[in-house]
């Protein structure tokens, strides 16, 4: 098989489809192993202010350190333990051990800011604002450090219920921030209902600006319905200067992507937090 490796040091695989089924079957069984033998870590990208330059927070991004394949995107398993309910104990780990790197940079003076975790739609339930509320207890984390990343699937049902429990998250102090927004079923009238505090402009609206015109309309309109609901905006995937200036120009108020950094070990992000890295105008 022949293993190329992408920008951030992760690992590909091309595979014909025999080999994809097969590794498939293994692979739920894979990921519990790596759970167990805890394989799995996290990756942190830092999130940036579009005005000052300054890092703002991070996203934590799961990677599996699989034996013999090395690092692991989570596009290869990330799907595949939602559909068989593994990812409840991927969520989990994650918020363990996004909590204890927590801990452990207030431990060392690192300034407060949002540590973002993914969560999939099985781990929006009801028991969420309780598990969430133990962990800050237990790890001793100000709620201004964790915030929630949650994508629009999440919020088309159960409204009423999905509300409350977001409320209840909101009230805790946590932040919670719609991801990849815009490919999904937005709608205007559940942004105003929802306790959202940041919107992200999915990388598929980003990666064609300045050129495309549709985009650049979609990214404007997305920038524009932000500021009028209060809410703050963020774009991923950000990989050129035309793309920040032509966002700066929008009034985006963070970025994240290639352009600042890609996902790093947490030692080099908090290294790049106390270096007091920023953007470059
Ligand atoms: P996402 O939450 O939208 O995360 C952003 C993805 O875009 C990350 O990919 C990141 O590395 C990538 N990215 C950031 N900037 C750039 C850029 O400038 N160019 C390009 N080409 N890509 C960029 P990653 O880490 O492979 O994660 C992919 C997806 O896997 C995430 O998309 C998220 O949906 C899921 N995921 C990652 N970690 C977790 C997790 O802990 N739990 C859950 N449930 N899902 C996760
Ligand atoms: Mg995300
Ligand atoms: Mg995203
Ligand atoms: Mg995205």
């Amino acid at each position: 098989r022949a293993k190329q490796t992408g920008p951030d040091g992760l690992s590909f695989f091309s595979e014909d489809m025999n080999q994809r089924a097969v590794d498939r079957l293994n692979l739920e069984a894979g990921l519990r192993r790596a759970i167990d033998r805890d394989e799995l870590l996290l990756h942190y990208q830092p999130k940036v202010s579009i005005e000052t330059g300054a890092i703002i927070g991070a996203e934590a991004l799961v990677r599996w350190r699989h034996p013999e394949r090395g690092l692991v995107p989570p596009a290869e398993f990330v799907p595949v333990a939602e559909e068989s309910g593994l990812i409840v104990h991927v969520s989990n780990w994650v918020l363990e051990a996004a909590c204890r790197q927590i801990r452990q940079w207030m431990d060392e003076g690192l300034p407060a800011m949002h540590i973002a975790v993914n969560l999939s739609a099985r781990d929006f339930s009801s028991s969420l604002p309780a598990r969430v509320q133990e962990l800050l207890e237990r790890h001793k984390i100000g709620a201004e450090w964790l915030e929630l990343e949650i994508t629009e699937g999440m919020l088309m049902h159960h409204t009423a219920k999905v509300v409350a429990m977001m409320d209840e998250i909101t009230a805790l102090g946590v932040a919670l921030s719609l991801d990849d927004f815009g490919t999904g079923y937005s709608s205007l009238s559940y942004l105003k209902r929802f306790p959202i505090d940041t919107l992200k402009i999915d990388r598929s609206f980003v990666i064609s600006i300045p050129d495309d015109v549709d985009d650049c309309a979609i990214a404007g309109a997305i920038v524009s319905m932000s500021k009028q609901l209060k809410h703050n905006v963020i774009a991923e995937g950000v990989e050129s200067g035309d793309q920040l200036a032509f966002l700066k120009s929008l009034g985006c108020d963070e970025i994240q992507g290639y352009l600042f950094s890609p996902p790093v070990p947490a030692e080099t992000f908090a290294a790049m937090v106390r270096e007091g890295k920023r953007l470059a105008a």
